[in-house]
């Protein structure tokens, strides 16, 4: 066994590495540059940790979030590893002592804000301390087209003059072309190798549907396959996140809202709570997110439509870093398009990049409406290949059902045109169903021969059918002009009759449930057991002050539960187990498995 391999077992319980993680550390050991993309859960943090244990001296990681700082901090410590923080939390005693244990040789990571590391005080201290590597965390923060910048972040190009021979690891999970070639320009890791993991979440459930009640939809879903469960519900405007969080507290969920405009205090002890305790929901803007490294996010819900596909993949990346099956569920309707164009054409910037908006805008609609598998469609975007089928998203195991629109999306199509591009959807489909108001017969349209030709589809099915028009681009609506709707190129040979179209059908779909995932106790666990076991792993996280996944994550309690260890030994060939953690929770929990009357 080589070093590496013996630090990954003893020290994190872990047998072996994933792919690419055996490579990235063999890299960074040796004394290289590594560029590493990895989704979120991926497993990045073992890259650098890892090198840092084996290579002399301390390992310094710049991270742009002191919150995520501490959790690392803890989880480390309840390792055996030496690790602590320099941020602005800390005194100035507190830093000093740190800083002599660096110079001391008794740290084996440090973790550094970015503001921080280039202080004078702090190049110098680094300057006579002995560094293993460099690894600079939520490495697109560097780049200023991304939304995370972080001008400080700009700084680290230094490291490569000021630190020559030690290696530099950047990690990040924004995978896109662009980003990364401006993390190689600005952090200058020309010379670094490329280290991309594939960015497949497969143990995340995809689920898109229409809005048609979205409370009851989301009440539905939380009841029939979450009870109990943490989980964030994301939604566009702040007042909404409090509104969603009241009425889901007065349907007996312990949820909290989470967005900037909450002061500091409340944000912070939301947060706290959501990352200390279990089967708490936080509803949330997108403010909330970035550095929350909870494994055991079971869900993550979208009541509203995200801009892109970039920040929906980033926010559902959110459920189940652990590995445990979790859910993407997200519902829109056509409001939302409406609603996200107002304030891409609101926002300043120049055309080509609300251009630009637009058609991030319009990959992320498609994605809504396609009937073909989402992963699929999802890793495509991405540039990343994959089967036809992943068997584990809505479309997949619910193929819908599509049905010849290409008569009604005619209809609508005219009377769009003829009542001149002005109208909103509502308009026109009571224009199509023939309904009598007066705004309609005072324009006269009750006089066009489009007047009432739909009548034999309900509300409904009209809005489905604009929706899925303006999804696919065969209309836009027009924000300057009170949400006017109006033809796309695109719909000329379909109004000419020279094209056909199918749309999905979604009446049916919405209202069949499907198979639960299994829970993460697992199927054919003792429910008991894995009740008791919980139980102790909070008792001991709240005797201690740490969220209780520091102590052990489900998939290592659900490994108790299945191979029920009989001794120590036993218990430290499981998963997450390694020898600190052995030493200093072997026999609590041994206890509650001797404790159940089925087992022994
Ligand atoms: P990221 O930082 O990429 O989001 P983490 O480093 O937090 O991911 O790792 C995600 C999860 O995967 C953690 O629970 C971690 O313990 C687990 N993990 C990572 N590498 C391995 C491995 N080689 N074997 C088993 N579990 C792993
Ligand atoms: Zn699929």
């Amino acid at each position: 066994m080589n070093d590496a391999a013996r630090v990954l077992q003893d020290v994190f319980g872990h047998k072996a590495f994933r792919s690419p993680q055996e490579e990235i550390v063999a890299t960074v050991v040796g004394g290289g540059d590594a560029l590493v993309l990895m989704p979120t859960g991926g497993g990045k943090s073992l890259c650098y940790q890892v090198p840092a244990l084996v290579r002399p001296g301390c390992g310094i990681v710049v991270s742009p979030l002191i919150a995520l700082m501490q959790n690392q901090v803890e989880a480390l410590r309840q390792l055996g590893v030496r690790a602590s923080f320099l941020n602005s939390t800390l005194d100035a005693l507190g830093a000093r002592a740190i800083e002599a244990a660096l110079l001391a040789g008794t740290l084996d990571l440090l973790y550094v804000a970015p503001e921080r590391l280039f202080q004078p005080r702090t190049v110098e201290l680094l300057q006579r301390a002995q560094i293993a590597l460099f690894a600079i965390d939520e490495a697109h923060c560097v780049s200023q087209w991304g939304h995370d910048f972080r001008a400080d972040y700009l700084q680290l190009e230094r490291l490569h003059r000021e630190f020559p021979g030690v290696p530099r690891i950047a990690l990040t999970a924004t995978a896109d072309q662009r980003t990364r070639a401006e993390i190689v320009s600005r952090l200058d890791l020309g010379a670094a190798r490329h280290f991309v993991a594939s960015f497949d979440r497969p143990n995340i459930r995809y689920r898109i549907g229409p809005k048609t009640s979205p409370q009851a939809q989301l009440l539905r879903f939380l009841r029939e396959e979450h009870a109990g469960d943490s989980g964030i519900v994301y939604c566009l405007s702040r007042n909404k996140t409090e509104d969603v969080a009241r009425w889901l507290v007065a349907s007996g969920f312990d949820a909290l809202p989470y967005h900037a405009g909450l002061d500091a205090a409340t944000r912070a002890a939301n947060q706290a709570r959501f990352l200390r305790e279990d089967g708490v929901i936080v509803v949330a803007t997108i403010a909330f997110g970035m550095g929350i490294d909870k494994p055991d996010v079971r869900f993550v819900a979208h009541l509203d439509l995200p801009k892109t596909v970039e920040s929906y993949y980033q926010e559902t990346g959110r459920a189940g870093r652990d590995g445990l099956p979790a859910d993407a569920w997200l519902v829109h309707g056509l409001q939302d398009v409406i609603k996200l164009r107002q304030m891409l054409d609101a926002s300043d910037g120049d055309e080509a990049h609300r251009r630009a908006e637009q058609q991030r805008l319009n990959a992320m609609l498609g994605l809504c409406e396609i009937t073909t598998c989402r992963r699929h469609a999802l890793l495509h975007y991405f540039g990343e290949e994959s089967p036809e089928r992943c068997g584990n998203c809505d479309n997949c195991l619910e193929p819908p059902q599509t049905w010849d629109a290409t008569e009604s999306a005619r209809m609508a199509l005219s009377a769009v045109l003829r009542t001149g591009q002005r109208y909103g959807v509502n308009y026109l489909i009571d224009v199509l169903r023939g309904s009598s108001g007066e705004r309609i017969a005072t324009a006269g349209h009750d006089r066009l021969p489009t007047f009432g030709v739909g009548a034999a589809l309900d509300v409904t099915t009209w809005r489905s059918v604009f929706r899925q028009l303006v999804a696919r681009a065969y209309l836009r609506v027009d924000m300057g002009d009170y949400g006017a709707v109006r033809l796309e190129e695109k719909a000329r040979p379909l109004l000419r009759g020279d094209t056909g179209i199918e749309l999905r059908r979604e009446e049916k779909r919405s209202r069949t449930r499907r198979a639960a995932a299994p829970a993460p106790g697992g199927s054919g666990v003792d429910s008991v057991l894995w009740d008791a076991l919980r139980a102790c792993r909070s008792a001991l996280a709240a005797e201690q002050n740490v969220p209780p996944y520091v102590i052990f994550h489900d998939s290592t309690l659900r490994e108790m539960c299945e191979r029920l260890p009989r001794d120590e030994a036993e218990f430290g060939q499981l998963g997450g187990v390694g020898e600190r953690k052995r030493e200093r929770y072997a026999a609590a929990f041994l206890a509650v498995i001797r404790s159940m009357p089925s087992v022994g």
